[in-house]
């Protein structure tokens, strides 16, 4: 049986990055992403999404119950038959335990596998404020650490680049705040149940993939 793997960690430790690098290097689905999720909601105006978007501005969590409904909708879809990576969910305690409620119903407990990245406050907050993403693809670059060739248009698909709402430093600071209260109790949730793989998060990309290899491997 494949794993089911979650992704854990402050926001812009790079879990985007490396659970998509990760799903095709193992060839699971895309993975599930509760951001992009809402924010397509937010977008397309649907009920989750008008009742999401003050929460995503302020950088709160969105609520609970309305978060455990768009997963239970998404994950039992027959393309994760065999396994899903979860990028952004579970975010808190309850959010943990309603998810393990569900895999139980489903016969899937002891199929979990979590991938925590780690990496210091300040930077996080030179990654996340110096982020910019294409209004029309949704690629990422960064002011210094991934520019685009031609500054404020993606390399990709010529779209313009803009900045977060939520990545400007004041709402940065409440992500991080609102990450430690609320979703650095997981760590210990799962490291408990023998399930938690660690992995430092700084430095390149390729090095933090091969972590991220390793920690699983063993
Ligand atoms: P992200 O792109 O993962 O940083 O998510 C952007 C915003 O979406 C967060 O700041 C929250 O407002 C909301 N969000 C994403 N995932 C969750 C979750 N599992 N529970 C509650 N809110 C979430």
């Amino acid at each position: 049986m494949k794993k089911n793997i979650i992704f854990l960690g402050p926001p812009g430790s790079g879990k985007g990055t490396q659970s998509q690098r990760l799903s095709s290097f193992l060839g699971y689905p895309p993975p599930l992403v509760m951001g992009d999720i809402l924010r397509e909601a937010v977008k397309n105006k649907t009920p989750y999404g008008l009742k999401a978007k003050s929460f995503m501005e302020r950088g709160e969590l969105v609520p609970d119950g309305i978060i455990v409904e768009i997963i239970r909708e998404k994950i039992f879809e027959p393309v994760y038959e065999n396994g899903f990576i979860l990028d952004g969910f579970p975010r808190t305690i309850r959010q943990a335990e309603s998810l393990d409620k569900m895999l139980k119903e489903k016969n899937l407990d002891g199929s979990l596998l979590v991938v925590k990245i780690d990496l210091g406050e300040e930077e996080i907050i030179r990654r996340l404020t110096g982020r910019r993403v294409c209004s029309a693809c949704g690629a990422n670059y960064h002011i210094q650490f991934n520019r685009p060739k031609r500054e404020g248009i993606c390399d990709a698909c010529g779209g313009k680049l803009i900045q977060r709402t939520d990545d400007m430093e004041e709402t940065v600071r409440n992500r991080l705040k609102v990450y430690k209260e609320l979703t650095e109790p997981l760590v210990d949730y799962y490291r408990k149940r023998g399930v938690l793989k660690e992995v430092n998060g700084t430095g390149e990309m390729d090095e933090v993939f091969k972590r991220i290899l390793k920690a699983i491997q063993e």
